[in-house]
């Protein structure tokens, strides 16, 4: 185990950031052109344009293709199977499967840390006329991996995120459902990776570099651990998958994915929305099924890369000329950085039975040294933060 890295200072070089969004150079598998624009952005232009941009109307059209070829298939129980977590963007997942004749399975993993509104907008799924399974993981299993997680990875969520994409695959293979529409593909809209063509599926390549995280899938996790991997199957990419019939899409390839727009569709079906901002960012309408884990699994990205979902949210609306370069580092500057508040502090650990002083010794363990700086005040600060 890593000593914690309080008493070293070496900051080689401060954060660099996009000229055109506010995405550091810290972010994983991020790129940078000659002028100092992220691929995220570039990728965008080709979204939001309308000549030589990605052809929308056409990518629609694709997939009312692919929904003929899925119904001629006269699948034996569902058409398609749609991972949802009962957000926005779930929702409109769904959305995009009605009205077209499908049988529709939704599947929800609950891992027992739902809150009453995520319970709430859970429910849209079957009032919109989709069939809805929640799987809820063994407690015991799944609290040991949150935090196996949380003091070996530095991600609460580790897991917990590779079940929410392989456990659906297993089960549409099983089932015999010719299509899973996943949401977005997080390497094209979030890391600017693949061309307009690529990323249209859910490969092992794509699973192991982005579901699980940095490569460390439950195999490699299992393996390391000593915890016997057949527990763990249904947390890994189902190695039948890609020989069978079930194709595994994602919905950001056939349709334009902004939170904004998915937001006004979720609430066409009666998606409820938080009474203020999540902490961490300035939105209401997101992390609202689980506050707790997502929020320590959010903050360990501030402690490892400087920047928190305050950023993210802003780059998007940066990019969707919703808001104004200047105007979204106001928002980051107030949001971003805030440390977790106590009762969610309290949550988590109540969660995982560990003491306090437990968890501010794993997280002082992933504060990256050459990212932060301790002031003389004893106040950690982030050299350069928000800088052009
Ligand atoms: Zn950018």
């Amino acid at each position: 185990m890593l000593a914690a890295p309080r008493a070293r200072s070496r900051i080689e070089s401060e954060m660099k950031y996009c000229t055109q969004c506010l995405l550091p150079d810290s972010k994983p598998y991020i790129t940078f052109d000659a002028q100092g624009v992220c691929a995220a952005c570039r990728v965008h232009e080709r979204k939001n344009r309308a000549e030589e941009g990605i052809d929308w109307p056409a990518r629609a059209r694709d997939f009312d293709a692919l929904i003929e070829k899925v119904r001629a298939r006269r699948a034996p129980l569902y058409d398609a199977l749609v991972p949802v977590s009962g957000g926005k963007d779930s929702i409109s997942q769904v959305h995009r499967l009605l009205g077209r004749g499908l049988r529709i399975l939704a599947v929800n993993v609950d891992y027992g840390v739902k809150t009453d509104v995520g319970r709430r907008n859970l429910e849209c799924i079957p009032r919109m006329g989709a069939n809805l399974l929640v799987y809820t993981p063994a407690w015991p299993l799944h609290r040991q991996l949150i935090r196996l997680g949380f003091e070996e990875y530095g991600d609460p969520d580790l897991l917990s995120h590779t079940m929410l994409h392989a456990f659906p695959l297993r089960l549409a293979v099983n089932l015999r459902i010719p299509l899973l529409l996943h949401g977005e593909n997080a390497a094209f809209e979030y890391s600017g990776e693949g061309g307009t063509s690529a990323g249209q599926t859910l490969t092992r390549a794509w699973f192991e570099k982005y579901a699980a995280n940095a490569g460390n899938t439950p195999k490699v996790v299992a393996e390391k651990h000593g915890i016997p991997y057949s527990e763990l199957i249904a947390y890994d990419y189902p190695d039948e998958f890609e020989k069978s019939d079930t194709l595994a899409v994602f919905c950001s390839h056939y349709y334009h994915w902004d939170s904004e727009t998915n937001l006004a569709i979720a609430q066409r079906y009666g998606f409820e929305t938080l009474s203020g901002p999540a902490e961490g960012t300035y939105r209401n309408y997101v992390g609202i099924d689980e506050r707790v884990i997502h929020r320590v699994h959010q903050y360990f990205k501030v402690l490892k890369f400087g920047y928190g979902r305050a950023t993210d949210h802003a780059c998007e609306d940066i990019r969707n000329g919703r808001i104004t370069r200047e105007a979204a580092k106001a928002l980051v500057r107030e949001h971003d950085l805030v440390d977790i508040s106590e009762d969610l502090i309290a949550a988590f650990i109540a969660h995982l039975d560990i003491p306090r002083r437990r968890f501010d010794e794993v997280l002082d363990r992933y504060r990256n040294p050459s990212i932060w700086r301790r002031t003389a005040a004893g106040r950690w600060e982030i050299p350069g933060h928000l800088q052009d």
